[in-house]
């Protein structure tokens, strides 16, 4: 770290964001546009460079945090994104929209605001690309071997980069007309902009990856001929099999699953449909379930005006702050968070909640009541 002691000095400052009366007219990203990379280097100082880095562990990838953090407070870019790059394939997917459970494990967490890891992950991603630190890394040698990937998602996406750097000859297949999964049409734009997705895809397809939309495999392409064709085929599908919410009344009209909504307002976004045929403009809109997926609802209702919006959480509002007895350091807590999305629906909000809040908690669905 450029400063040790920087986490004594420097306060924990996030990437801001656009007020929400102004993102809310359109479908760009939430944050303030050029706002992350002034800040990001003072608030990577706050890294401890602890012995034992919990971050580190927390994080799925095993991201190596304290690394790059170190190399960003001393403003070395292009190492930051190479030990990025070591165990994240994409660092900008990341930095937008994991639940960071690196920051509930930082050590600075146990009695002060934790680091900003995933801004910090975000800024190397973003600086490498716009410096050129992220060129085509197309394998010197191949080996010979072909590889079928079944899906385009992150997961999808991962592992064919991977094995195609390793010299074999990989070809996506996707169901869908664009690759991407829920990064295309499950994440709203807001959340991340499709461009990100774009700019990878293309660094792909320049190291030799090829991609085979609109082809469903078991439908289009048969199983076993591919399993014939390929050495090796790795089933990377996704997770747009939703669960079904088995109340009286769930066939009504106007009763939809997010992961037939969110699709078609991203197509919307993407110059394929003039207007959602599921659109909530003008609508009285609940949504069922209190996670992510329902927060990118809400947003997403948000810019489709509608008319008012609710949020039912199953579980009860938590607290601010850890509960050290039942979930203690560095465990990934259950906190009260406002998400951008949150924040957007606060003027929207016909539930009686509290704290201008469009949630209402400790709500379970027993039944949906209507005539159509
Ligand atoms: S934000 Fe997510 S991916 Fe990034 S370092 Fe933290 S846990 Fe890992």
């Amino acid at each position: 770290m450029a400063d040790p002691k920087g986490f004594l000095t420097t306060p924990r400052e996030e990437w801001p964001r656009r007020p929400a009366d102004e993102r809310v007219r359109d479908w760009d990203e939430v944050y303030v546009p050029g706002a992350l990379l002034p800040i990001v280097g003072r608030q990577a100082d706050r890294c401890m460079d602890c012995g034992v880095p919990f971050c580190h562990e927390a994080c799925p990838l095993g991201n190596l945090i304290p690394e790059w953090n170190d190399l960003v407070s001393r403003s070395d870019w292009r190492a930051a994104s190479e030990r990025l790059h070591a165990t994240n394939n994409f660092p900008e997917f990341t930095g937008r929209l994991c639940p960071a459970p690196c920051e509930a494990g930082c050590v600075l967490a146990i009695n002060q605001p934790a680091v900003t890891i995933e801004n910090v992950e975000c800024a190397i991603a973003d600086r490498a690309w716009e410096e050129g630190f992220v060129p085509p890394l197309p394998p010197e040698r191949l080996s010979g071997r072909a590889v079928a990937v079944i899906g385009s998602g992150p997961a999808g996406l991962a592992a064919a980069q991977q094995l195609t750097r390793a010299g074999h000859t990989v070809a996506v297949y996707e169901r869908d007309d664009r690759i991407g999964g829920l990064l295309r049409y499950g994440i709203p734009a807001f959340k991340m902009e499709k461009r990100h997705l774009e700019r990878r895809v293309g660094q792909m397809r320049a190291e030799g990856t090829r991609f085979r939309t609109s082809t469903a495999v078991g439908r289009d392409v048969d199983a076993a001929a591919l399993r014939a064709r390929y050495d090796a085929v790795v089933i990377a599908t996704g997770a747009t099999a939703w669960r079904e919410l088995t109340v009286p009344g769930r066939e009504l009209t106007g009763v939809h699953q997010a992961m037939e909504y969110l699709p078609l307002a991203n197509r919307v976004c993407e110059g394929d449909l003039e207007r959602s045929p599921l659109s909530a403009a003008g609508r009285h809109v609940v949504v069922v379930g209190g996670g992510d997926t329902g927060a990118d609802c809400l947003g997403t209702a948000v810019r489709e005006r509608a008319a008012s919006v609710t949020q039912l959480d199953i579980y009860a509002r938590p607290g601010a702050e850890r509960d050290e007895q039942a979930e203690p350091w560095p465990t990934y807590p259950r906190l009260y968070r406002l998400s951008a999305a949150h924040e957007e629906a606060r003027d929207l909000r016909s539930a009686p909640a509290a704290d201008a809040d469009a949630r209402l908690f400790a709500a379970s669905t027993l039944r949906f009541t209507g005539d159509e």
